[in-house]
Order: C-alpha cells, then structure tokens, then sequence
C-alpha cells in the first residue's frame, strides 16, 4: 500500500495537481494510516510485534519518505526534537541529529518564528531567509502541521514538517534580469547624454559657428549610430535567445560564410594595417546554420581581432574537420590574432553581456559590449562550442566548433594530423 501510495503521490507531484509540500504531507499521512493501519489489525499480520515496535516501524517508513525527497526536509517531533531528516537538510544544517533539540543545529530566527507561528495556529506558515556560509543561498520555508490521528499514541502528535526549497538559481536570474535592465539603461543613457548635450549647444553658443556645427554633428552621428547598434544587437541577443532552443537544419557551407565575412571586411583590415592570412581546406565545410547567424558571429570575431588585436598587424583564419571526444565529426574555424591577448582573469567573463577588458578601448572603437554574448549564444543555438584561449603579450585565439553534416565518421581529420 506503500508504494502504490507513493506511486499515486509521485504522480500527483509530476502533474502538478499536488506541489512538492502537499505531496510530502500526503505521503508521510498515507504512511501512517497504512502502517498504523497494518499494526492495529495485530493478530493477523504483525503478531509478535508489540506497540512501541509499530511505532518505530511508522517512524523508520517515514524517515524513509522523507529521506528520498530532493528537497532539504525536516520532521519535528511536538518539542520540537528532530524526528527525520534527509541529507539536503544535514547540508544546511550539519548538525542536525535525531531526538536532539532542532534549535542546536538550525540557528535561522526566520525558521524558528515560522516553527511558532505554525505550531500556535495550527495551520501552515510560509518564510524565506538567507545562509551566507558557505555560500549565500536563498530558502523558502514551508512549515506544516501533519494532521493528528486518534491511532496514534500521544509522542505522535504535534509532528511538524518543514520542507526548504532552495531559490538560489532562480534568485540568480531575477538579479542577472534586473543587472541587464539596469546595464542597458545605462548603455543607451550615455550616448543620450552626449546628443541631448551637443543640440543644446547648437541651439546656444554654437549657433552661429559653421565649423563647430561641422564637428558637432559629426560627433552626434556616432553616438546616434552607437545607440543604433546597441539596440541592434540587443534586439539580435532577444532574437537567438527565444529561439535557441531551435536548432537550424538549413545545410551551408562555413568556408564560404566565413569568406564572405572577411571580403566585407577588407577595408577595415587596410584602415588597422591588418593582413589576413587563410589555412582553409579545400573540400566545403557542411553545417546545419541559420547564415545570418553565422555571419554575425565571424563578423565579431574578425571584427574583434582586427579592432583590439589590430596592433599585432595580422590575423590567421583556420578552418578544418576535426572529432569530438564522441567520435562526432565536427568543423572547427578559428580567428587567431597577434595583439595584446586578453588576461585569464577576464577569459570565463568575455561572453557575460556588457564585459569589456577595457571599457575605454571598447568605448573608442564603437562597442557595445555584446559582441561576444551574441556569438555564444548563436553558437549553442547550433549546437557548437566556443573556446577562447589567449595569452598576455600573445594575442588572442577565438574557436568555434560546429558539427558537421555529411561527412562519414572516417573522414574527419584533425588539424594536427
Ligand atoms: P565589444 O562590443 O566591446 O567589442 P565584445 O563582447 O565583442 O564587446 O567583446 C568584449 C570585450 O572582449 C571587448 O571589449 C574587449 O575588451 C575584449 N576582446 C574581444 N576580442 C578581443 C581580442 N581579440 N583581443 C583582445 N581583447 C578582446
């Protein structure tokens, strides 16, 4: 009856009739009714076994419950001893022991007035707090009395069941949501600033001035077009994001994007002195890719390499197959460079929203701190992997590996040979 109780639980937990408290109250009140149940039908399925055996066969099953639950649970016995624990709770609270005071392992003032709170209404209470060691983590608290039964002897009574649901990733999100609000307003304020500034100059002093005019308005163009790009490719994260789930199934060839990207390029190349130089296969590289997409991410990292990398005056694109540790063969594109390279610090940061090594460089050169969050994101998108490896003093070398269609397993070969 148990299980089967269980199995029902189970079910009314994963279809969303019952939350995880509801299902966990249910579970431990079916476990007594069935194991009370079993004991007071005596002589003729638990002969031998006396009352206080019972007793300890209902607590051993409910321990059993609660010790299987992913979240952090606790059972209190009507002085508030803990009865049961699972381990998610001992890593809360390390100290919790059976029969000893709750008080001496869980000193947290918000589970203890919910404890109160419960215990005087008789009814469930609801808390949140915060632990700070080792790490902060923020828990919801569900405290519920289980409901009393006549069958039970009176040690039995009073239980309380609290149940911690931990809200740490969620947390998380609703700070990097609010962060990003916060950056993009910032981002766009800037420019704003600066345009708001330069018209009211040209309607005062400057009025009059044909060559401040000249100048002014030039200045005003490229913020405008910095404000043009930042919501372009805020526009483009939001885009990948909601789709991201979706990966494209249009075959194309990478090396011809990519040959592509780098025509495009030729005159920013010629303005930072930059050589290009190519390590391409013969043989097209096949991927199931949104081009657009794709276009977009070796837009930015050749962009990227010719911009903060420009000083080193050249730049290799490799493209090759290689296999993943899986045996699946994949296409590899790299975008090397030869300029100041980028700290390690900074490396697992890059592709965070609104990063920049050096907020001054990014500035000059038009940035906006996206470039690198959209190429990742456009990679998942395709079920790839971006690598980032660089070395102060030695440049910088930007990898984006994509499986590849079409080719037999046998066929690719790795850069190296
Ligand atoms: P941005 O719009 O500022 O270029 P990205 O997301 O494309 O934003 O890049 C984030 C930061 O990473 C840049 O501001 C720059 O500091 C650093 N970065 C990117 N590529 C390189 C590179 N090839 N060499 C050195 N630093 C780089």
């Amino acid at each position: 009856m148990l299980a089967a109780s269980a199995g029902l639980v189970a079910l009314f937990l994963f279809t969303g009739v019952l939350d995880l408290w509801q299902s966990l109250v249910t579970l431990v009140v079916i476990a007594l009714a069935a194991l009370i149940g079993d004991a007071r039908s005596g002589p003729v399925k638990l002969p031998q076994v006396d009352a206080a055996e019972q007793h300890r066969e209902v607590d051993r099953a409910i321990g059993a419950v609660v010790g299987a639950f992913p979240d952090a649970v606790i059972l209190l016995d009507a002085a508030d001893r803990v009865l049961a624990s699972n381990p998610a709770a001992r890593e809360i609270a390390p100290a919790l022991a059976v029969d000893q005071p709750v008080t001496l392992a869980l000193r947290i003032p918000e589970v203890h007035q919910a404890v109160r709170q419960a215990r005087a209404a008789g009814a469930r209470q609801r808390a949140e707090f915060v632990t700070r060691v080792p790490i902060e983590r923020w828990f919801e608290l569900i405290v519920a009395p289980l409901p009393p039964s006549d069958v039970e002897p009176a040690s039995h009574r009073g239980r309380l069941i609290l149940v911690f649901h931990d809200m740490t990733p969620m947390r998380r999100v609703e700070e990097m949501r609010v962060d990003f609000v916060a950056n993009a307003s910032h981002e766009l304020r800037t420019p704003l600033a600066s345009l708001s500034g330069f018209i009211e100059t040209l309607q005062g002093s400057a009025r009059d001035d044909p060559a401040a005019n000249a100048r002014f308005l030039q200045i005003m163009k490229t913020q405008a077009d910095r404000m043009a790009r930042l919501i372009d490719d805020l526009l483009s994260l939001s885009r990948v994001e909601l789709v991201e789930h979706v990966a494209p199934t249009e075959p194309l060839d990478l090396v011809s994007a990519v040959r592509q990207v780098v025509d495009g390029l030729q005159m920013l190349a010629r303005d930072r002195e930059v050589s290009v130089s190519f390590n391409l296969p013969a043989a097209p590289l096949t991927v199931l890719g949104d081009r657009d997409e794709l276009i977009r991410v070796f837009e930015n990292l050749i962009e990227n390499a010719m911009k903060y990398g420009g000083s080193g005056k050249r730049l290799i694109i490799s493209m090759s197959q290689d296999m993943t540790a899986d045996g699946s063969p994949e296409a590899v594109a790299s975008v090397r460079d030869f300029g100041p390279g980028i700290a390690p610090e900074h490396l697992p940061r890059l592709t965070e929203r609104f990063y920049r090594v050096d907020m001054a460089s990014s500035r000059a050169e038009g940035g906006t701190g996206l470039g690198l969050s959209l190429v990742k994101h456009i990679v998942n998108r395709h079920r790839g992997r971006l690598q980032i490896e660089s070395e102060l003093g030695k440049g910088a070398t930007f990898t984006v590996r994509l499986p590849l269609v079409g080719a037999p397993a046998g066929a690719a070969k790795s850069p190296s040979g």
